[in-house]
């Protein structure tokens, strides 16, 4: 699934379009594409892992989902679930799920719990996380409604570098530990976007998917952890369990 930072990165892709108006529209999704046709496009806009295509009155919500891609100015053999057709080129987004959302797009979202907004706000989100002492990090870090953005990529490696163990449990952290996790998922997730473009993400991984301790040079371990049963890697012997 496409992290926040990919969702950035596509958002910059497709500027070209803002301002243009879509000349024809279609696919296969189930809202109603014909509001679509004629309309122009205010901004595009992320909330975390959400890309959300504004108009006039109403916005156009898609989210990836596993599987789902985007072409622009080029087509997949498959059929799009959205196709949008311009005067200067097209976007397709295909396999992702598509709503949308009515009246003022701020309406719908709470910016500042997304971790690469210019109005991210680290307080609220130790506030949020204080909600729920009795959860283990690595469920609430992937919260959405806590840290917008944040994948299992992201959670991985923050909680590596902040040698804490998935299985800790929120109140048992403390403090000065969780504001470093806090400030990490935005300072990790704005150097994906900067890997990421350059095509050397996987290089800077120290965790996810790794076997060995850089650090330690132990194994490390692979578990499902959590609440939400997500891939975890980690050291048991560098990353400290709280409990
Ligand atoms: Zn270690």
């Amino acid at each position: 699934m496409p992290e926040g930072p990919s969702i950035v990165i596509l958002k910059e892709e497709v500027q070209q379009f803002t301002g243009q108006k879509i000349i024809s529209v279609s696919g296969n999704t189930s809202i109603d594409i014909s509001r679509l046709e004629n309309q122009t496009i205010i901004a595009f806009k992320t909330w975390g892992k959400h890309f959300l295509i504004c108009f006039d009155s109403f916005t156009v919500k898609i989210h990836m989902l596993m599987f789902g891609t985007y072409r622009i100015n080029e087509r997949k053999t498959s059929k799009p679930r959205l196709s949008l057709v311009f005067k200067s080129g097209e976007l397709n987004f295909y396999t992702c799920s598509i709503k949308i959302l009515e009246g003022d797009v701020n309406s719908h979202y709470d910016w500042s719990v997304d971790v690469m907004n210019e109005n991210w706000d680290p307080k609220k989100a130790q506030t949020s996380m204080e909600k729920q002492p009795e959860k283990m990090i690595c469920d609430v870090i992937l919260d959405q409604d806590i840290f917008s953005g944040v994948g299992n990529i992201i959670k991985n490696e923050v909680l590596y570098r902040c040698y804490v163990h998935p299985e800790s449990i929120v109140e048992k952290i403390p403090p000065h530990i969780k504001s470093q996790l806090i400030a990490e998922c935005s300072i990790y997730s704005f150097e994906f976007l900067y890997w990421k473009k350059k095509f050397e993400l996987k290089k800077h991984w120290e965790a996810y998917t790794k076997t060995t301790c850089l650090r330690c040079n132990l194994p490390f371990e692979k578990k499902q952890t959590g609440a939400r049963k997500r891939r975890s890697f980690f050291c048991a012997n560098c990353q400290q369990l709280y409990k």
